[in-house]
């Protein structure tokens, strides 16, 4: 019998459903391959891990070599006594992999693991307890246990990066003590997992945290779309309550059982199979628009290594605007847009561009508010001459997603979402189906491609042309909800 190992990821993936842990060890296959938003992570990861090795002095890299290689080449340098980049170990079916490996006195090791993340993770802190495990047993003798992570308040000069600013390191020493109770025992169970027979597994909030299980599509499929965790604001007992009853669909839920305001109308909704309306609050709220009425939607990125002078890392940058104007109800809207092609600052011609076209009054509308009125107000602090204009920019702004998030309109269609891709198919008659992209942050990992990547004039040009639709599709989104809140309640 071939003994299976358990590495540092499975490990971490045992903690999170046994179920994942097993098919990833043995059916491995069953597991889809990572979407595009997915790859770019993986992509940024390794660039951000790149930059953190420089922390370091120069030191021996392993992680070009394969699995046995590698196994061997760490025990030999061992000896040698200097930092490694990806050394690995595999003792008593444990496998792990540091990022980096510090020699220090007493002939003991510092360990550090790199994360493109903003802060230490309770997900960081087990990898590391696994982690000092697995060295330990090896017969290292670790000091001390680190995560660098990056830190947000680190400001680009525009010239160059300064690594020893752009990271925090921080010690864990005393977390992974604490994360390292029962640890020996977990590990005992894992391997039993991995030995046996695929686990069955309930669905429940296990399949989305720490992370989002990449099998929930095949766990989930079967399970009713108008399922119970899709209640608005759902506390995690009320759903572990109903499941024990036996009851999966919203529609099945008894009138006694304890419901918010707004979860007991998507329940009324769901049963009859029919939109809930408050005319009253929705009629209010469209009163409430004076024309000429904007409609606008910005589109971000938010890159983890600052590219431009004054920034910071994952700061939100808008590369991107769509406006609809419509001057009079008897009017048809015209459209303006805005995007960045070059690879420079966006923030300057963005916002110019926006002071421009918005005119001095009429009601600005927006989906969420709070996304737009902040993203303005954070690049206008960079921009100070746009301050005043911003400050009359925002009382002018109303939030449409006022009336889904109150539940004056609610569809069962909606299944307990509130977002624009969620209401504009059962008000508006629309969707995002046909466009190549169809996701916010499918438009970001374009753009930077584009923008900042090696596209050949015509890719660039399509993704461009893409982004303009998808951007349009937006504020159109937009004017088809008020269409369709104006046609019932009138
Ligand atoms: S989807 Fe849920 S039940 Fe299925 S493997 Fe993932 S975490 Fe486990």
């Amino acid at each position: 019998m071939t003994w299976k190992s358990l590495s540092k990821s499975n490990y971490l993936a045992g903690l999170q459903c046994p179920k994942l842990l097993w098919i990833k060890v043995n059916e491995k296959d069953r597991i889809p391959e990572p979407d595009e938003t997915k790859q770019l992570r993986f992509t940024n990861g390794y660039e951000i891990e790149a930059l953190a090795k420089s922390l370091f002095e120069e030191g021996v890299d392993l992680s070009e070599l394969d699995y046995k290689e590698n196994l061997k080449v760490t025990e030999e340098k061992l000896h040698e006594r200097r930092v490694l980049f990806e050394p690995s170990f595999n003792i008593d079916r444990l496998y792990s992999r540091a990022d980096v490996l510090v020699p220090v006195e007493d002939n003991e090791w510092d360990v550090y693991e790199i994360k493109s993340s903003t802060k230490v993770k309770d997900i960081n802190v087990h990898d590391l307890s696994f982690q000092r495990h697995v060295y330990e047993k090896a017969g290292l003798r670790i000091r001390d246990v680190n995560l660098i992570h990056v830190n947000t308040e680190y400001v680009y000069n525009g010239k160059i990066l300064i690594p020893r600013e752009l990271f925090t390191i921080a010690n864990l020493n005393e977390q992974v003590q604490e994360a390292s109770e029962g640890l020996e025992k977990r590990i005992e169970s894992f391997l039993k997992i991995i030995d046996g027979n695929e686990p069955t597994v309930d669905i429940g909030p296990h399949c989305t945290s720490p992370y989002s299980c990449d099998l929930r599509e095949l766990c989930w499929a079967g399970y009713p779309e108008d399922n119970v965790f899709n209640l608005y604001y759902a506390k995690k007992d009320q759903v572990t309550k109903l499941r024990k009853q036996g009851i999966h669909r919203i529609a099945d839920i008894p009138l006694e059982f304890d419901l918010t305001a707004n979860q007991h109308i998507q329940r009324v909704a769901h049963i009859t199979g029919n939109e809930q309306v408050n005319d009253e609050k929705v009629r209010e709220f469209l009163q409430g628009l004076k024309y000429p009425l904007y409609f606008m939607d910005f589109e971000t990125i938010n890159p983890g290594i600052p590219k431009f002078k004054g920034t910071k890392p994952y700061q939100r940058l808008p590369f991107q605007y769509s406006l609809h104007i419509q001057d009079t109800p008897e009017e048809n809207p015209r459209h303006i847009e805005f995007l960045h092609t070059e690879d420079t600052d966006p923030r300057e011609p963005f916002l110019r561009s926006l002071q421009e076209n918005l005119g001095k009054e009429g009601t600005i509308v927006v989906y969420n508010k709070s996304f737009e009125e902040s993203l303005l107000r954070e690049t206008a602090k960079a921009y100070p001459t746009y301050q005043a204009w911003v400050n009359k920019v925002k009382p002018r702004m109303t939030d449409l997603l006022v009336p889904f998030r109150n539940f004056w309109y609610y569809h069962p269609g909606q299944n307990g979402s509130t977002s624009i891709k969620s209401v504009l198919p059962v008000l508006g008659n629309s969707n995002y189906d046909n466009l190549s992209i169809a996701k916010g942050e499918i438009a970001n990992i374009r753009y930077e491609a584009a923008v900042y990547g090696n596209m050949s004039p015509e890719e660039r040009e399509s993704v461009f042309i893409d982004l303009r639709e998808y951007c349009k599709q937006d504020t159109q989104a937009e004017i088809d909800i008020i269409v369709g809140l104006r046609r019932i309640t009138t």
